[in-house]
């Protein structure tokens, strides 16, 4: 065999991993094609999945290729219409449990269903909470960015706090993403109260 064209096995392994982190990619950025974030800057949705993947992806000590696929997918069952079958069609059960994990039940009232998200963070999966974590993160930055135009002072922190104890109430939170989120609610609460 000619040795020019044996390409060496880590290579081989990464670029299937490439493949399977673009193709959850490119099937989010189309399930959430329609989809603005709430902000004044009405950004693409898909700007928000990456920077979820993102901040997974940089605080994991190992890799984790589902974890970040699932970071890439977590909002696709909860706001577009994907169904956990789905996922588990395209991406596996690993995958779509750890999406099913993070994604709130719609049929449920809003104020229900953020308060089911304070109660039940402790006994998601450590992975789920990387997850959830990442988005609350995510989240915030958007809020201090491009705040949605209609939000009051009062709605701002009122979303700040419930945030706020969703990450307090996480039982195994990744410490570095634990320290972005407090840097961010203390610049929130130095913005706030001056
Ligand atoms: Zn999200």
């Amino acid at each position: 065999m000619d040795e020019r064209t044996v390409r060496p096995p880590e290579i081989a392994a990464n670029s299937r991993v490439d493949r399977a982190v673009l193709k959850a990619a490119h099937f989010a950025a189309k399930k959430h094609a329609v989809q603005r974030r709430k902000g004044a800057a009405a950004e693409p949705y898909i700007n928000h999945l990456l920077e979820v993947a993102e901040l997974v992806a940089s605080a994991l000590a190992e890799p984790d290729t589902n974890l970040v696929i699932a970071a890439l997918l977590h909002d696709t069952v909860e706001d577009a219409g994907v169904t956990k079958e789905e996922l588990i069609e395209a991406f596996g059960s690993d995958v779509a449990a750890l999406v099913m994990e993070v994604t709130d039940d719609k049929s449920l009232p809003k104020a229900e269903r953020k308060r089911l998200q304070i109660v039940t963070a402790s006994k998601k999966s450590v992975r789920a909470q990387g997850i959830k974590l990442a988005d609350k993160i995510s989240n915030l930055r958007a809020i201090v960015a491009s705040p949605p135009t209609d939000w009051s002072v009062e709605r701002k922190r009122e979303y700040f706090e419930w945030a706020r104890q969703v990450v307090d109430c996480l039982s195994a939170p990744n410490q570095m993403l634990k320290a972005e989120f407090e840097r961010l609610y203390r610049q929130v609460e130095s913005l706030s109260s001056s």
